[in-house]
């Protein structure tokens, strides 16, 4: 099987696996026991908290696990827009957000919050005079993603956050696609929130963090024990924790030779398409965007039907959001970006990963014309 869908998840590093497996076994032990065992998964905890946020460039006291990038969306989105009502029901947010971000602030729009939704260019880039434009003295929140997970373009929070801090709104990103793909520095970014996930940078699924910047006000969303100083109750993922932590440590430490790589095969794949097959679009930024992500449109054919040919030769992509697939509906991240609908139907996301190698590629332009003439001849969109 060739993997070519790193942005839907991705396989566990055999590191981290090895680093988390004794935390299932012997050292099963709660952190908020007294016994020594327990003491020191306490103390382990710490120390990766530690790690995280030196990786990311803030304080330890200023990161908690979760479960995940979606729970960590939803602290960030539900929990500061909640507790800093009083100083206005404002909230700004773009359309390509992740459905972590996007049905969070729905959740808001139906109980009280207003919601404006910043338009983006046809790369997906978030317009900054509209963003600008749409600040009231209300806002108290705007949520704008770093990487976007279907088409991979990046936005500038850099400038984003300096409206921000100028307007004193609180800033949230959700960095799940960046994290270990990108250089993060939560100061150099300017935000005040960050949401990150394990399962997205080798680690494994149902662990997450998220950075709050010291004084920001928030409520938590998961109500119970004391556990992250009471702002997520529930015994700590241990497992998860180590694993993530490890995750993190590794991925940081070889971004550029990653990231080299996996651009070069990236770009091999979009050569081969563009030579091998008529009728393609590039979607999401020809630059600013994450080294393993490719995004194309075959005009005149379903994704779907591409996708389920693909895989009967071994090679797993998606079409662009594990969440929508099923259905014919053009992404909403391709329709803000002003695709017709009649292109964005016909969209296959592949997203190199770390094992993939020139072989893949070759495999995937060796069978990926074929389908797609084939599907062609057959379509009533080509007549
Ligand atoms: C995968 C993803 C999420 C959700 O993270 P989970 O850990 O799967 O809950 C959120 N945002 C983006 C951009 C993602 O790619």
């Amino acid at each position: 099987m060739i993997y070519l869908d790193h942005n839907a998840t991705t396989p566990v590093d055999p590191q981290v696996l090895k680093e988390m497996l004794p935390y299932f076994s012997e050292r099963y032990h709660n952190p908020s026991s007294v016994c020594s065992k327990s003491q020191e998964n306490r103390e382990l905890i710490e120390t990766i908290r530690h790690s995280i946020a030196s990786i990311l460039g803030a304080h330890e006291d200023e990161i908690f696990f979760t479960s995940g990038g979606t729970e960590s969306d939803n602290l960030a989105i539900k929990g500061v827009a909640l507790r800093n009502r009083d100083k206005g029901n404002h909230i700004i947010t773009s359309g390509i957000e992740h459905p972590a971000v996007l049905e969070a602030v729905k959740y808001l729009g139906e109980n009280g919050f207003r919601v404006d939704y910043v338009p983006v260019d046809r790369y997906g880039i978030v317009d900054l005079e509209a963003l600008e434009m749409n600040i009231r003295k209300d806002t108290v929140l705007i949520s704008i993603m770093h990487a976007n997970n279907e088409v991979g373009t990046i936005q500038p929070l850099e400038e984003i956050s300096k409206t921000a801090r100028r307007e004193g709104i609180i800033f949230h990103t959700d960095a799940v696609q960046s994290v270990g793909k990108l250089p993060i520095n939560v100061d150099r970014l300017g935000v005040d929130l960050l949401s990150l996930s394990g399962h997205k940078l080798y680690g494994p699924k149902g662990i997450g963090a998220i950075y709050i910047r010291r004084g920001i006000e928030f409520y938590p969303i998961i109500h119970g024990g004391h556990q992250e100083r009471s702002v997520r109750a529930g015994t700590e993922n241990v497992p998860g924790i180590v694993g993530l932590g490890k995750a993190l440590e590794l991925a940081v430490k070889n971004i550029e030779e990653h990231n080299t790589i996996i651009k070069s095969l990236r770009d091999m794949l979009w050569d081969g398409i563009k030579k091998s097959i008529p009728d393609v679009v590039l979607n999401g930024h020809p630059e600013n965007r994450l080294a393993g992500t490719l995004n194309v449109s075959f005009r005149n054919i379903e994704g779907e039907a591409i996708l389920l040919a693909l895989d009967m030769a071994g090679i797993a992509a998606s079409s662009g959001s594990a969440c929508s697939s099923g259905s014919s509906v053009p992404s909403h991240v391709l329709s803000a970006m002003g695709l017709p609908p009649e292109v964005g139907r016909g969209t296959v996301r592949f997203s190199l990963g770390h094992q993939n190698t020139r072989e893949d590629i070759e495999k995937v332009l060796q069978v990926l014309p074929g389908i797609v003439q084939r599907l062609r001849a057959m379509s009533p969109l080509s007549q």
